[in-house]
């Protein structure tokens, strides 16, 4: 039976999860059309893409590079229509256009087109965690009132996917589902004291061992809190309550997380550290197609090592925990602070310590708050901005 082809928008086409799924729909060219594609201000690479991939429609989240984008296409000789800024990124993600939505845009930037795939039915293929962070109870009615799909990108929150019964989505509350272990590597300060975490640069943090990634994704990995939130995430998607998460150190980066069943069963998913499995597997599920990853050899790795994380020189998975136990306002707060933290950090505005300690002064400021309709979050995100940009200028 010839495959169905689906057309996919890729929202965040000029990232590293962007260039993996365009890797992933290059090598299944039946299957998959890339039908709109997006980038933030790289509009030069955003031409090459449609060069290559020559999508129905482009846009630029930058309005200002909206001319740059039209005549570059043009120029090209392209019939692919230009677009420009956040309203035109939630329309597209919406359209007919596709049928599939690649959420890969970094940051609550991503949270406003999610909604929108949501909202029309569409698979989403969800990369951004920070739009589950900031929003997860809403994102969730809109897939189930909408029927939408979601296939978790994220490595930690696949494994889960595979290895819990269908449908995924809301199943460790369902009886013999026990414990859900996200693995972390412990990224590139593993093992490392507060007094040697003092002094490291945004070069160091974003040399990950295993992963190569975005760097906001990368500085989350340093900290821990890449962990914290994929904690809100996978309580969000899984319907899984704090203390049934818990976060184990794995530093080869080859299980990417865990299922505990009520009967001791264990289930677990393992490849090679590469975003093209989960987004294959996203792409095609239920069925399974080529990736272009590596076998795995478990002879020549010889060992899989596992320890508990260090809350003491990484307190930023902590935090995570406090805000998702204070309800979904603080997470929304959590979720502000670290963006603009992890902005000062890689712009050398904040030392690498003042990370947790600008989220936490937030979390104390602001976690008492409510939100809950889009509005009301967007305000919290807001204002929690507001509070850490005022705390990093005093
Ligand atoms: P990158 O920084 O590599 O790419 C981000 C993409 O989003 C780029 O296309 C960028 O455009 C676009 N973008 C940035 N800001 C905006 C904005 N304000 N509006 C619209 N578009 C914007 O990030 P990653 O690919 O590493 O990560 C993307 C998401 O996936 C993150 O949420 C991350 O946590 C998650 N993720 C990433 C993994 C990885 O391996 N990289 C693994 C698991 C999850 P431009 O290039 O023009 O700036």
């Amino acid at each position: 039976m010839q495959p169905v082809t689906r057309r996919v928008a890729v929202l965040g086409a000029t990232g590293s999860i962007g260039d993996s799924a365009l890797d992933v729909i290059a090598r299944h060219p039946d299957r998959f059309r890339a039908t709109v594609l997006s980038a933030n201000e790289k509009v030069d690479d955003l031409i090459e893409l449609c060069r290559r991939f020559r999508p129905d429609a482009a846009v630029i989240a930058d309005e200002s590079k909206f001319a740059t984008l039209r005549d570059g296409l043009r120029g090209a000789g392209l019939a692919t229509h230009a677009h420009a800024g956040t309203q035109a990124l939630s329309d597209l993600a919406g359209s007919d256009h596709c049928d599939t939505v690649i959420a890969a845009i970094v940051g609550a930037a991503g949270l406003n087109s999610t909604l929108a795939a949501a909202r029309a039915g569409k698979r989403i293929l969800l990369a951004n965690k920070e739009a589950v962070v900031v929003a997860g109870a809403l994102l969730m009615h809109e897939v189930a009132a909408h029927g939408a799909e979601i296939v978790p990108i994220d490595s930690e929150h696949n494994a889960i996917f595979q290895c819990l019964p269908h449908p995924a989505l809301g199943a460790a509350a369902r009886p013999g589902v026990r414990r859900l272990l996200l693995t972390a590597s412990g990224g590139p300060f593993r093992g490392w004291d507060r007094a040697r975490l003092a002094a490291v640069t945004p070069e160091q943090a974003c040399a990950h061992p295993n992963w190569s990634m975005g760097r906001k994704i990368s500085v989350d990995s340093a900290t821990l809190m890449n962990k914290g939130l994929e904690v809100i995430e996978a309580h969000w998607l899984f319907a899984a309550a704090p203390e049934r998460i818990e976060v184990v150190v794995h530093p080869q980066s080859i299980v990417h997380s865990l299922v505990e069943y009520t009967d001791g069963s264990v289930l677990a998913q393992l490849g090679n550290p590469d975003m093209r499995t989960a987004l294959a597997h996203g792409l095609a599920w239920p069925e399974r197609i080529e990736a272009g990853v590596a076998p795995l050899d478990l002879t020549a790795l010889g060992r899989l090592d596992f320890q508990p994380p260090d809350l003491t020189a990484f307190p930023c998975l902590d935090l995570a925990f406090r805000a998702l136990r204070a309800g979904p306002a603080a997470s929304t707060v959590l979720n502000a602070a670290n963006e603009i933290a992890v902005s000062a950090f890689l712009q050398r505005r904040a030392a690498f310590l003042a990370i947790p300690d600008l989220i936490a002064a937030c979390l104390d400021a602001l976690a008492a708050e409510r939100a809950e309709s889009l509005e009301e979050l967007l305000a919290l995100d807001a204002r929690a901005r507001q509070v850490a940009e005022a705390r990093l200028a005093a």
